[in-house]
């Protein structure tokens, strides 16, 4: 069995200008993720014909025209899960009353502004603990979709938080515990510590490659270009599941709005129709390996089959 997953994180704008310490971005491009991005998305999956599913920020849809995006959404049988109420980047510090608050309290907002139940949650900035994954559990999610086992990645972080705090600035992202990097890298259900397997709730591990565990995610592809996203492909095919996380913002540059982000984000200065060029590459070699496109969803039932 061969199945890909393309998940797409919505984070708005202003998520972007908050970890960098940028305050608040200006009212044209405050929600450039909802108005740009997310059309760009189901054009993407239409031409490709590719399922998506959307991890949105509950509080996010309280803006209708941003709530209606995701309802197209629904209609074209895209999936909607949850990435918590507000995205707080220390969710996991917060009491454990706040946590649920975040997790429960989105549920009711995508059932009040969506009319849906979602069954996956993707935590803030792939951070995770048993605690909160308790609390997913006991909301009724049916999978998680959040850990993250990349060494580059986590050194990558941890390099730009140690910079940021050189230069007297400070990033509201925070560390996930190192065990996770030891955490398997193939779907599983969740023991304890999370990053074992158990008999718990379904993890699908955000996608790293054999080998060295890269990570294999949009935003790192695109800053690869096509031959290197090619090269990188060749270290997934073979798998049998591909979780490949996406966000609104690789559908984005500089281009249209987002100047501000160009000395944070390298990959805010690739233009859009370039980074979908890359991601179409992705896409195709996929299929070519005989990957077949499913929702995120669709993957825990696969996985106990399997
Ligand atoms: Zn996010």
């Amino acid at each position: 069995m061969r199945l890909c997953a393309l998940s797409v994180d919505l984070d708005e704008v202003h998520h972007y200008f908050r970890i960098h310490g940028l305050g608040e971005p200006e009212a044209r491009i405050a929600h450039a993720v909802y108005d740009v991005a997310v059309e760009r998305c189901l054009e993407f999956a239409r031409e490709l014909d590719v399922p998506l599913t959307f991890f949105a920020v509950s509080s996010d849809l309280k803006r209708a025209a941003s709530a209606a995006k995701l309802r197209s959404a629904l209609g074209e049988g895209h999936e909607i899960g949850s990435h918590s109420k507000d995205h707080l980047y220390d969710l996991v510090r917060r009491p454990r009353e706040e946590q649920r608050e975040q997790v429960q309290g989105a549920l009711r907002d995508f059932e009040a502004l969506l009319g849906v139940r979602p069954r996956g949650f993707r935590a803030p900035g792939y951070t995770v603990t048993d605690e909160l994954l308790e609390i997913v559990r006991e909301a009724g999610h049916d999978y998680d979709s959040s850990v993250f086992p990349c060494p580059a990645y986590y050194a990558a972080k941890a390099a730009t938080m140690a910079a940021m705090r050189l230069r007297g600035r400070q990033s509201q992202a925070i560390l996930d515990h190192p065990s996770v990097l030891s955490a398997p890298r193939r779907p599983y259900r969740i023991g304890r510590p999370y990053t074992r397997t158990g008999d718990g709730l379904w993890e699908l591990p955000i996608q790293v490659t054999r080998g060295p565990r890269l990570p294999y995610i949009g935003t790192g592809l695109i800053l690869a270009g096509k031959l290197g996203a090619r090269a990188l492909t060749e270290l997934v095919v073979g798998e049998p599941f591909v979780n490949l996380e996406l966000h609104g913002i690789d559908f984005l540059s500089a281009e249209d709005g987002l100047e501000a982000l160009l000395g944070y984000q390298p990959d805010v200065r690739i233009r859009a129709p370039d980074k979908r060029a890359v991601l179409a590459v992705i896409v195709g070699r996929l299929r070519n390996a005989g990957y077949r496109f499913v929702r995120v969803d669709e993957m825990p039932r696969a996985c106990a089959a399997s």
